[in-house]
């Protein structure tokens, strides 16, 4: 009973539109995830079988995690996420339980997304890795319960990795991870896209080009660009802090919002 009350079921607040860019990942996403769980019974009438397990692979801080929350949240469905670092230093000793426990609890709580961060630490290749015992039981009993997911239950596995080169193939075989999905470093287009979700509710001075921002930063990940951003408000919250006295600074009144303004200077 404990352990179930350690799995944590979510219902996500990212929609689509708070992801920039990755417009074919989400389209796919929809397809594979979303249509299933809104629509079994269109599937089951068309003979269609809808991938149970999809792997998201590609560089760090490129919304991964995102993605899969955005695809629950606009699929009406219930979203649980594990770590797989998490699990090899949380439950030692009693991983099997724990992942049969998710699972357990994924088909109740059904439709439900299951979240596999960072899964190449939990199912690295066989071989791959030393003293592998406990790993290789984890990896069974992951397959297992991939493999005892029916069709149109309800409830698809979204792993997660930076290293797809290093993952157990036979995660990757027919009815378990089969779909698998790049989320690339962004572009310029989506890099200005991607600004765009930030600044949302930042209040930006007139000289600031978010088109000539993503322009300039080439080999920035989402992740850059939110810090980014946050980090230039921060500067643009410290001037006025230190030149406004405190009440107006708490009152957010109208010399506040205008000082607080993060100008083109901040984002350089
Ligand atoms: P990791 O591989 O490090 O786990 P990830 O690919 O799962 O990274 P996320 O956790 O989804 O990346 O992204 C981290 C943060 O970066 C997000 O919370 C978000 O603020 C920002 N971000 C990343 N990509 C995007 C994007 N395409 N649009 C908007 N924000 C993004």
């Amino acid at each position: 009973p404990s352990a179930l009350r350690e799995v944590l079921i979510e219902v996500p607040n990212v929609r689509w539109d708070d992801i920039g860019g990755l417009e074919d990942v989400k389209q796919e996403l929809r397809e594979a995830v979303e249509w299933p769980l809104k629509y079994p019974k269109a599937f089951e009438r068309l003979g269609i079988t809808p991938p149970k397990g999809i792997l998201l692979y590609g560089p760090p801080g490129t919304g991964k995690t995102l993605l899969a929350k955005a695809v629950a949240n606009e699929s009406e469905a219930n979203f649980i996420a594990i770590r797989g670092p998490e699990v090899l230093s949380k439950w030692v000793g009693e991983t099997e339980k724990r992942i049969r426990e998710i699972f357990r609890k994924a088909r109740q709580a059904a439709p439900t997304v299951v979240f596999i961060d960072e899964i190449d630490a939990i199912a690295p290749a066989r071989g791959s890795y030393e003293g592998g015992r406990h790993l290789d039981t984890l990896i069974n009993q992951l397959l297992t319960e991939m493999d005892g997911i029916q069709e149109n239950s309800g409830v698809v596995v979204i792993g997660a990795t930076n290293r797809p080169d290093i993952i157990d193939p036979a995660l990757l075989r027919p009815g378990r991870f089969d779909r698998l999905i790049l989320v690339p470093a962004p572009d310029e287009k989506a890099r200005l896209e991607i600004f765009k979700v930030h600044t949302r509710r930042v209040p930006l001075a007139e000289d600031v080009d978010l088109a000539e921002l993503a322009k300039k930063t080439e080999g920035y990940s989402g992740a850059d660009i939110e810090a980014l951003v946050r980090e230039a408000a921060l500067i643009a919250l410290r001037r006025a802090v230190s030149r406004l006295p405190r009440e107006i600074v708490e009152k957010q009144g109208e010399e506040f919002l205008e000082s607080l303004k993060v100008s083109r200077r901040d984002f350089e």
